[in-house]
């Protein structure tokens, strides 16, 4: 039997990763999709946390007029909409999850708590993290980087939708686009390359945390890059 490279992960789950075709909101046959995915990570005895983005409902700097912070907070609730989606779809196909929000709302989700999340990853269950890092100005890439560094997870799976990798060009602008295999955190703040923010980017850098950078479209790819297939392109310190 294959086994799992990785014990633990986060796995950044853009909103529009969630948004099917469509681009806005929620397309349950993707959520299912993926969710199956998660629970066969789950059946090799991996620890999954995850962190949802929201920008199928609203991204903070989309909104020109609007007060950064407010619209920020806007984006963050966002994420707590994709994060009760997955959890539900989840819980149907029998995995046990817990929601934790960075900003409080207990009728709904668990406050983040960091030694509690550790634990419920040792229980086994799938942790979903949502409302962002719970600050303004922050993306939840560098949530994704900031929960990594503080619950010690192996690696993030950066899922992303519509490309499988890092490119030296935008694929769908320039034909001969070269996409890499591999990469240094340094590379991507130097060549100012779009895959992730540069909050992110150092984030991950300072703290020597790998990422997997995938395409989420092509069924099975969650599980064959936690089984080390040569998939998307990873970055770490060169
Ligand atoms: N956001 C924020 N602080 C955080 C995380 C997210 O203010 O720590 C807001 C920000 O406005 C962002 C929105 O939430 O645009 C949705 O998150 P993001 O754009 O990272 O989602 P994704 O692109 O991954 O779907």
């Amino acid at each position: 039997m294959v086994e799992p490279v990785y014990k633990r992960v986060v796995l950044k789950l853009s909103g529009e990763a969630l948004s099917g075709g469509k681009g806005f909101g929620i397309d349950m046959e993707t959520i299912n999709r993926i969710s199956t995915e998660i629970k066969e990570l789950r059946n090799l005895g991996v620890e999954v946390a995850i962190v949802v983005g929201g920008g199928n409902f609203w991204r903070g700097r989309s909104a020109s007029n609007m007060d950064r912070a407010t619209s920020d907070y806007m984006g963050m609730l966002g994420t707590v909409i994709n994060a009760l989606a997955l959890q539900d779809a989840l819980e149907n196909i029998g995995v046990i999850t817990r929601v934790q929000t960075a900003i409080e709302m207990r009728q709904i989700a668990e406050p983040y708590i960091r030694r509690r999340a550790i634990r419920h990853l040792e229980k086994g269950r799938v942790v979903i993290f949502a409302a962002g890092s719970g600050n303004p100005y922050f993306s939840t890439d560098t949530t994704a980087a900031l929960r990594a560094a503080e619950i010690e997870a192996d690696v993030i799976l950066l899922a992303k939708k519509g490309v499988d990798g890092v490119y030296d060009s935008d694929p769908y602008v320039n034909a001969s686009a070269k996409k890499f295999d591999e990469l240094r955190y340094i590379d991507i703040l130097n060549m100012g390359l779009g895959i992730m923010d540069s909050t992110a980017t150092s984030l991950c850098m300072d703290n020597d945390i790998p990422i997997i950078v995938f395409g989420i479209d092509k069924p099975n790819n969650i599980v064959d890059v936690v089984l080390g297939k040569k998939i998307g392109t990873h970055v770490k310190e060169g």
